[in-house]
């Protein structure tokens, strides 16, 4: 079942998400949810609080990036095979010198903006079987770990832009928050006036 994304300005997006344990409620449907809803919406990783749910659950299938010429034949490779479940993440380490990538949210749909951020990220989860691992990632795998990973930390990459930056989409954050954008995925949106 495809779910509607949560749009910039709902309160959700901004709390600091629980961990959840085994028996969280129907955890194996709502993670085929998010799938049916990431994939749905053409994205490379979905959170929990972007559906509604402030639980430190999230998923990342960068596979979509993989056609992107961009990328070495080597990346692509890796990009098409990168599929988690990542429940209960905590960010251990973070090294290198920041460098910046074009990011995009589907809460904050048609906002394209560079962030700084360092290459390599060492974090551990439990997966959906909540057997714990360790990993370490860089380059983009890491980007999009690194996003997502905010999401339950109630951080935007929005939050990361500069003064200057943030000023200049303020406009158009608050016409998201009202719904007053196209999107082709199913959104749900704080601030839309309900119609009677
Ligand atoms: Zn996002």
């Amino acid at each position: 079942m495809i779910l509607p994304v949560v749009a910039y300005g709902d309160p959700v997006l901004r709390k600091k998400a629980e961990p959840i344990t085994k028996d969280y409620p129907n955890l194996d449907a709502l993670i085929e949810n998010m799938k049916e809803t990431m994939h749905g919406a053409l994205g490379v990783g979905l959170a929990a609080p972007q559906i509604g749910l402030p639980i430190r659950l999230f998923l990342v299938d960068t596979e979509p990036f993989a056609e992107d010429e961009v990328f070495t034949e080597e990346e692509q490779e890796q990009l098409k095979n990168f599929q988690r479940i990542f429940i209960n993440a905590e960010i251990l380490e973070e090294e290198g010198d920041e460098w910046a990538f074009n990011e995009g949210c589907l809460s904050i749909p048609d906002v394209r903006e560079d962030v700084f951020r360092q290459p390599k990220v060492t974090i551990k989860y439990q997966d959906e079987n909540f057997k714990t691992h360790t990993e370490v990632y860089d380059g983009i795998i890491a980007r999009v770990v690194q996003h997502e990973y905010d999401h339950i930390e109630g951080i935007l990459f929005t939050d990361k832009l500069s003064s200057l930056k943030k000023r200049l989409i303020k406009g158009k954050l608050a016409n998201i928050s009202k719904g007053k954008i196209q999107v082709d995925y199913r959104m749900r949106f704080p601030l839309m006036k309900k119609k009677r």
